[in-house]
């Protein structure tokens, strides 16, 4: 399969179109070659390719930011559920990355306000280029904000006024074994999260409780193994109503939900 997208990516065509070719032009027989010999060394195929698909986008992505993941486009139609039925609702995605969950937002919610938040320098260079291009292509445009998800001054002035706060935060328990593709080519950043993996995590909740109106919603994709941790960390926090734990399409316990407690119920 990464043989058959690298060549496709090589010459420009569909993954399909490989079965009706007739010849590969020797140059770019050489360059296949040599991006067979480096995703054989395990350099993940989107940095290859340059690119990830995720939902209706594609993300431009490579060196210094983390490549967005299938199992992550759930939470961000969990996030398009939630403002399903609000005209113009205001949204924000801590540590975005290439801009995944944001700019998936925009791209089906044309009336959100979507801040995206990224801490990493190198990181935000690339949610800055794919923000530009879904703008470009007609897309509502996604505010890029450089902060940190944990920071107590970040994103003062929409306190209490946010309708969802979605993150796909670091998550990775230190010293737990990664695939070479993600050890050596994701952002230490993007992964790392303290002893039980959720020291970012805690910090974020925080900032998320500060940020919700009441009544507003919380996502947060976890770790396989976090799928009762983190609801009993947002339980405990104390704040939170609706506290679930949802699976990804694997089956696996993928990201923990809540509502921010204290509105009136809907007339
Ligand atoms: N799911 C990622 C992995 O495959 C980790 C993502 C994260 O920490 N947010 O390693």
């Amino acid at each position: 399969m990464d043989a058959e997208l690298l060549l496709a990516a090589v010459l420009g065509v569909p993954r399909a179109r490989l079965l009706t070719l007739d010849d590969v032009p020797p140059e770019a027989a050489d360059r296949f070659a040599d991006l067979l010999d480096q995703r054989a060394s395990r350099v993940p195929l989107q940095h290859l390719t340059g690119t990830a698909p995720f939902r209706h986008v594609e993300l431009a992505v490579g060196p210094g930011v983390f490549v967005p993941r299938p199992e992550t486009e759930l939470i961000a139609g969990w996030v398009l559920d939630r403002i399903a039925g609000l005209a113009a609702p205001t949204v924000v995605d801590l540590g975005t990355g290439s801009g995944a969950i944001a700019l998936s937002v925009a791209n089906e919610h044309p009336g959100a306000r979507v801040v995206a938040v990224e801490r990493d320098a190198g990181a935000i260079e690339w949610t800055r280029h794919n923000a530009a291009v879904r703008a470009g292509a007609g897309d509502t445009p996604v505010e890029v904000f450089a902060g940190d998800m944990t920071d107590p001054g970040l994103l003062r002035a929409l306190d209490g006024t946010v309708d969802v706060v979605v993150s796909n935060p670091p998550y990775v328990p230190d010293g737990a074994r990664l695939p070479r593709e993600v050890a050596d080519h994701d952002p230490p950043l993007a992964l790392w999260g303290g002893p039980d993996g959720l020291d970012v995590v805690r910090g974020l909740l925080v900032t998320a409780a500060r940020l919700l109106r009441p009544g507003g919603w919380l996502g947060i994709e976890h770790a396989d193994q976090q799928g009762s941790a983190l609801p009993a960390l947002v339980r405990g926090a104390g704040g939170w109503t609706d506290v679930a734990d949802n699976p990804d399409l694997a089956g696996r316990p993928r990201y923990t939900t809540a509502q921010r407690a204290g509105h009136q119920a809907a007339t």
